[in-house]
């Protein structure tokens, strides 16, 4: 049975790295059947932030890949907020403080600032571990009472793991292969604090424990952290989950880690929800943006994984046959806004012109009493060249709502000194149609210049110009027969007023 968890820190909005991990996670859990855990990490009080929890669900349900088990849902293995599990974590501190895994220390932070200052003017950094423990003040280095009087009189301490000398730790990753790592390098890790909290390393790993976690996919930057993890089941004497550590996210410079400010800079949302505006202009979000849901999802799934064959395009049931850990790759992987983008104009020609008509009027209230088929039809003659549902007005007001000025460019293009003689006959062809059709206006229309031997554009281009105020749009006959003979005559009349 797999289990995996999304485990992040309510510290504020989820990043769109945040989603890709609970992407990869859901996927996963997804393609084995399997259980898709929420795991609220919210330990260190000091940065929690009101609201982000909520938003972290709010994200995860609008991008489709709701949890499976979490706060407020099939509770069996609960409850999943750090917090509300505070009571049970000082055992397992001390359990590892009985077989030897670990110890007290009281060292001050001045004490630590001491030391670390010292061993860095000597060009060394300083260790936590064997090395040095002996001059620090723990209960490794003082007697059984002298602790005792410390933990008596309520002194300040911390409970740390005691990293062991001289020995190669030979890790797992499914994604990065083997890997070896000295214990002599690694620092003797804080576990426990005498505030009654864990630290992040002793929760998360009694708690995947405890949820019968079978592999743990998160982000490159908890790789360090792995080696403790791997000492923490050993010392517990439990069996480790498989580890999976996803690359990283890149700026779209290919240089350096994706951050909030690269969003400001290049004008693109770095979550999926709107945050507070307090937090700037990066609290924009890919939700009210206009992204459809799926597009971003699609997205995030290429940031680190590739199918192995051309295919692009995938529906969540798609990514979740296709996706496989193997496939995931160790390298960066860099963040494209523009292929975004070119995932959400590829989602909106997939939708039916009536969903996308219906989001289209209620975003406008020019559109209110307009008739949603009508809306539908003129959607369907403009999606091809939009990317957001947000286009569509500048795409197609005009055929909703005359011109209220023409361009001035196409103007000068369109409006020539004969332009008026010319576009009056054209009107009484136009009225002399009477089944207003596209076919017999097309007929009637290019006939009549070709009797008359003008030249097209001497007529198509002031004619477009009346009905669409600029040079673009679709077809002159399809917008013609769109808005009517009433109207079209009214709009070359105006031209030529
Ligand atoms: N609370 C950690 C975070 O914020 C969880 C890391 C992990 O998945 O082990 O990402």
């Amino acid at each position: 049975q797999v289990r995996v968890r999304f485990a992040p820190s309510p510290t504020g909005p989820l990043h769109i790295g945040g989603v890709r991990t609970a992407l990869f996670n859901y996927l996963f859990a997804k393609k084995h059947n399997g259980t898709f855990v929420l795991r609220i990490e919210d330990t260190d009080q000091n940065r929690y932030v009101e609201g982000a929890e909520q938003y972290i669900i709010d994200a995860l349900n609008w991008c489709n890949i709701p949890f499976d088990e979490g706060p407020g849902k099939n509770e069996k293995f609960g409850p999943y907020r750090q917090s509300e599990r505070k009571e049970l974590y000082k055992q397992y501190a001390e359990q590892l403080i009985a077989s030897g895994n670990a110890y007290y220390a009281f060292d001050t932070s001045e004490e630590l600032d001491y030391h670390r200052t010292d061993h860095e003017s000597n060009g060394k950094t300083f260790i936590y571990n064997w090395h040095n423990r002996l001059k620090l003040s723990n209960s490794l280095a003082l007697t059984e009472d002298q602790v005792k009087a410390k933990l008596d009189a309520g002194d300040d301490f911390v409970i740390r793991f005691k990293s062991p000398q001289d020995q190669t730790l030979h890790l797992k990753d499914i994604i990065r292969g083997d890997i070896k790592i000295d214990t002599n390098v690694l620092d003797d890790k804080v576990l426990f604090k005498s505030d009654g909290m864990p630290t992040y390393h002793l929760a998360n790993i009694v708690d995947d424990h405890l949820m019968e976690i079978t592999h743990v996919i998160r982000g490159e930057e908890w790789l360090p952290s792995l080696a403790l993890h791997y000492q923490l089941y050993t010392a517990f004497g439990w069996d480790k989950p498989q580890f999976a550590h996803l690359p990283l996210i890149l700026k779209p410079t290919g240089k350096g880690k994706l951050s909030k400010r690269d969003g400001d800079k290049l004008g693109f949302p770095v979550f999926p929800l709107e945050w507070n505006p307090e937090f700037g202009d990066t609290a924009k979000g890919y939700k009210e943006e206009g992204y459809f849901a799926e597009a971003v999802v699609n997205f995030l799934a290429f940031l680190g994984w590739n199918p192995g064959t051309e295919q692009e395009m995938f529906t969540l049931d798609q990514l979740i046959a296709a996706f496989d850990l193997d496939r995931v790759n160790k390298a960066g992987a860099r963040f494209d806004p523009d292929k975004i983008k070119w995932f959400n104009h590829h989602y909106m020609q997939e939708q039916s012109n009536e969903t996308l008509a219906e989001t289209f009027q209620k975003n406008h209230k020019e559109l209110a009493t307009i008739d949603v088929n009508y809306i539908a039809l003129v959607v369907g003659l403009v999606k091809e060249r939009a990317t957001f549902v947000n286009d569509f007005w500048d795409l197609s007001s005009y055929f909703f709502v005359a011109p209220k000025s023409y361009d001035e460019k196409a103007s000068k293009k369109a409006f020539k000194e004969d332009t008026k003689s010319i576009m009056t006959e054209v009107l009484a062809v136009v009225s002399n149609i009477t089944d207003f059709e596209v076919e017999p206006l097309q007929k009637e229309v290019k006939g009549w210049i070709t009797a008359k031997e003008i030249g097209f554009g001497k007529v198509m281009m002031p004619l477009r110009l009346a009905l669409v105020g600029a040079l673009q749009g679709p077809d002159v006959f399809d917008i013609m027969f769109m808005i009517g003979k009433n109207e079209s005559i009214k709009r070359i009349e105006k031209l030529i007023e």
